[in-house]
């Protein structure tokens, strides 16, 4: 059944060749028991390999039922191991990490066996060797003979036609010896039994042939089998096995893989923890990055509300301000040493100039307005269009001044005009302007009141609807600050006076007058009313004066008649959820009250008077501020108390210029100078500045694509009228918003491309030492590798096997990996928030995990690829002969 013909094999070793076999010719029997005996070093070992499949031959040829090897590929020796031949070694080979139980199993995994039929065989090849409810021992817990019985159940597991044994008692003492030797004849008694040994007590009692070697040569032979009986025997024995496949699954490797890490846990933990830092590395970055970036999603969606893209009669030019060049480069480029450059500057300031201003002016006009208000609906959650009333020249209330008997009705503009001079007496002299400045106390809400109430809690009453209803808006604190107060008369001269006594620390503080707070009966219980412009302005009709004073203003409504009283019908409060809501604290008054003030007041006197002065000076060198408002002469008298001494002085109504205001604030002397413009004055039917509230920040995008078609070549459908380019003008809204968000999101990005730079270093680190780890198993496996080699597992075999150990590592490490980075990130929230009050700082979303797991194990088991590939491409001898 199998032939050797003219087997020659050499080794190269270093320069010379060592013959191991030479020539050699023997042919043997489907039955028989042959034994090799011969010197050591004669070549034993290397013609069983040979014959077993595990060498090749150098030249002659092997045949098999009479069928050449010449032609043999990798894959049909690997078959002819697996199902032909079973080897017993000196050293019983067995993989110590196994049970014996999963030794044996091994040949019938490599041949693609169901698990529970390896079970079944495995179990009865051991029962057979005598190791009978042994299974699950590991072989160092058996002695050599009991370890050599395994190896022979091993090889006999698949029921092999050839049994090769090479010295299978060479390492037992002669009673185990002869056990062996037994066990190995009653099995194998209807096979190829070809057994190397030293020992020729042994050869002459079990074998029915002796060959002898020397130097590579058969020197005699006792039983040799001519070639007419070879022919003879193949023929009667061509039956081919069926399914001879050698096909170890991916899963008996990743298995197997897995025990031999079991053994060595410390090893693997470490192992995995080291190639965790890496993936922890980069997923805190991502996590941090991934937490701050919906932060700020989430509260630029917040923040929209407080900042609305606007478009208003003057914007800045963001654009022109970052091109435009700083000073110092200009003043840079041409410095010479020894030299100061006195003429650059103003070459500089030139240049600026030709570029035009900062300030934009836009022109709104009422097509504007339609189109703005044209917005497809679902991108809006509001819109809100300003006509920039100062409605507190015309808002009269309760006033009680110093020593006064009872309290007198003055309007809101007197009492500011009031407490500004009494500020400039104090040594608070120069924060008076900041009442002038602190803005409207009386504003316009929004129309629509599901926009305010999805911001706002009503924590009283309800919200003004009417144009006789106003309502408080409070901060997030319940607080109105004492300013606000202050000026809607909510505190009496003395009260006002008492307070800047007690942050003074003056003797003349009176804790008796101390009011820290206000009751909401308090608030709501106070009385506003309105009067027009022909009531609250009159005319001067004095040819002489009327040049410089027009216009007489009623500071005191104690005579005037009619009027709009306004009730205050709620009290509203910002979610708990919001932290920038579209309404800052103070009073609001109605859409209903703006139309009935611009349709009254449209119509004034002092709006007529305006709107000639305007038609007058048309063409004049007047800069916009004189020519859309009265500038000069809107004065009153009044009087008031301080320190006991009574002084008169002069107040103006409108607005103070920002110069004056200033001016005031840095010390200085506030310049008087007043203007109230049309639009003030309730006299233009225009906005004069909208305010646009996207639902979010993606629906954002499209408002502003649709303001952007307003200054683009398109012509714009407004209303069923086409409006044709040229005959528009330009209109530049204010996002200021996007800008910062925008430098924002660009900043994080840089920081987390920078920190994932860093730290994928240590991703490197940790996969060039994997690799070093999985080339330190493959040489300490090198056994096993050389034992499923020889068991018939093929190269890919051996590879799956370190592939699964690297993909099982590079699993645990990203595990670890994720595991602690979830650790740290939730450490970081609690630290964050227990610091800034911020709730969540690192959010690392569960696809990035599975992204993370995914890169480490691709990454380790490409750093495991070449050790994986150079175990599979190693010798199966030399793999055998390695301790
Ligand atoms: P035996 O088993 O009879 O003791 P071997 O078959 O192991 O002898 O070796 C036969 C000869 O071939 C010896 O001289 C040995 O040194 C040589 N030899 C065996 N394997 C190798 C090898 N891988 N490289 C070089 N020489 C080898
Ligand atoms: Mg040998």
């Amino acid at each position: 059944m199998l032939r050797l013909k003219n087997i020659s094999k050499d080794y190269k070793v270093a320069d010379t060749k060592v013959l191991a076999l030479k020539s050699i010719n023997l042919s043997f029997r489907k039955n028989e028991f042959v034994s090799v005996l011969g010197p050591s070093g004669c070549g034993k070992t290397t013609m069983l390999n040979i014959i077993g499949g595990l060498d090749k031959y150098t030249s002659g040829d092997l045949f098999i039922n009479g069928k050449s090897t010449k032609e043999f590929k990798d894959k049909d020796w690997d078959n002819y191991r697996n199902h032909r031949i079973g080897f017993i070694f000196q050293s019983y080979n067995l993989i110590p990490h196994q049970t014996i139980l999963g030794n044996v199993e091994l040949a019938l995994s490599i041949a693609g066996l169901s698990k529970t039929e390896r079970v079944e065989k495995a179990k009865k090849a051991l029962d057979r060797v005598g190791l009978k409810g042994q299974y699950n021992k590991k072989p160092n817990q058996l002695s050599g003979g009991q370890c050599q019985r395994v190896a022979v159940a091993r090889a006999l597991v698949n029921d092999p036609d050839i049994l090769l044994a090479d010295e299978p008692t060479g390492a037992l003492d002669t009673v185990t010896s002869v056990q062996i030797m037994d066990l190995i004849k009653e099995i194998a008694n209807e096979k190829l039994v070809i057994m190397v040994t030293h020992n020729p007590e042994l050869a002459d009692k079990y074998s029915t042939r002796i060959i002898k070697l020397l130097d590579g040569q058969v020197v005699s032979d006792t039983n040799p089998l001519e070639e007419d009986d070879e022919i003879k025997e193949c023929s009667n024995n061509l039956q081919p096995k069926k399914k001879e496949k050698a096909k170890m699954s991916f899963f008996t490797s990743f298995k197997l893989s897995l025990k031999n890490l079991f053994s060595k846990k410390v090893r693997t933990v470490l192992t995995s923890i080291a190639g965790a830092i890496g993936i922890i590395g980069v997923s805190v970055v991502l996590s941090i990055s991934y937490g701050v970036q919906t932060y700020i999603k989430n509260m630029q969606d917040d923040m929209l509300s407080g900042n609305p893209i606007t478009i208003s009669q003057t914007a800045m030019d963001i654009s022109t301000m970052m091109q435009s060049t700083s000073m110092g480069d200009k003043i840079d480029a041409v410095k010479e040493a020894g030299f100061v450059n006195v003429d650059e500057l103003m070459a500089f300031l030139a240049e600026r100039a030709g570029n035009g201003s900062i300030m934009l002016n836009n022109t709104i006009t009422k097509e504007y307005i339609d189109y703005v208000l044209s917005i497809p609906k679902e991108h809006l959650a509001a819109t809100f269009l300003d006509y920039g009333i100062d409605i507190t020249n015309n808002i009269y209330t309760e006033f009680k001044e110093k020593e006064a008997d009872s309290p007198s009705n003055i309007s809101l503009s007197a009492i500011k005009t009031l407490y500004t001079s009494i500020l400039k007496k104090t040594d608070f002299k120069s924060y008076s302007s900041l009442i002038a400045t602190l803005g409207d106390i009386f504003m316009q809400a929004p129309t629509d009141e599901n926009y305010i109430l999805s911001q706002y809690n009503k924590t009283y009453g309800e919200v003004a609807k009417n144009k006789n209803e106003i309502m408080i808006v409070l901060d997030k604190d319940s607080e109105l600050t004492d300013l606000l107060l202050a000026q809607l008369g909510y505190y009496t001269q003395d009260e006002f006076l008492n307070m800047i006594y007690k942050t003074t620390d003056d003797p003349l503080y009176d804790s008796s007058l101390d009011k820290t707070r206000f009751s909401y009966e308090e608030l709501i219980g106070k009385k506003f009313t309105w009067y027009p412009n022909n009531t609250v302005f009159s005319k001067n009709n004095n040819p002489v004066t009327s040049y410089y004073q027009p216009f007489y203003y009623n500071a005191s409504s104690d005579n005037f008649e009619g009027g709009i009283e306004l009730t205050i019908t709620g009290i509203l409060e910002p979610k708990e959820t919001i932290s920038y809501g579209c309404l800052t604290s103070g009073f609001y008054y109605t859409e209903a009250l703006t139309k009935e003030i611009i349709k009254t007041n449209i119509e004034s006197e002092i709006v007529k008077y305006l709107n000639e002065q305007i038609e007058d000076e048309k063409g004049d060198s007047f800069t916009s501020m004189n020519l859309n408002g009265v500038d000069m002469g809107i004065t009153y008298q009044f009087s008031f108390n301080y320190l006991d001494a009574t002084y008169t002085e002069t107040g103006f109504v409108g607005s103070s210029s920002m110069l004056s205001a200033f001016m005031g604030m840095m010390g200085g002397e506030a310049q008087e100078y007043y203007t109230l413009s049309l639009q003030q004055l309730g006299g233009n039917d225009l906005a004069s500045k909208i305010s646009i509230y996207p639902v979010d920040f993606e629906q954002k995008d499209y408002v502003l694509q649709y303001l952007d078609k307003w200054n683009s070549d398109e012509d714009v459908i407004v209303n069923g009228i086409t409006i044709p380019a040229n005959e528009r003008d330009k209109i530049t809204y204010m996002d200021n918003l996007s800008i910062v968000i925008a430098m924002i999101n660009s900043m994080i990005d840089i920081i987390t491309y920078a920190l994932i730079g860093f730290t994928g270093l240590s991703l490197v680190v940790s996969c060039v030492m994997i690799g070093i780890i999985t080339h330190v198993s493959v040489v300490d496996r090198t056994k096993e590798i050389g034992v499923i080699r020889s068991l018939g597992g093929r190269k890919t075999d051996v590879s799956n096997l370190f592939n699964a150990e690297t993909f099982i590592i590079g699993l645990c490490s990203g595990l670890i990996g994720i595991a602690v980075t979830y650790l740290i990130s939730l450490l970081a929230n609690i630290v964050v928030n227990a610091l800034t009050g911020i709730a969540v700082i690192a959010i690392f979303p569960w696809h990035y995990a599975l992204i993370m797991v995914a890169v480490s194990v691709l990454l380790t088991l490409i750093s495991g690829f070449i050790p994986a590939r150079s175990a599979a491409k190693k010798d199966p001898v030399n793999a055998l002969r390695s301790e």
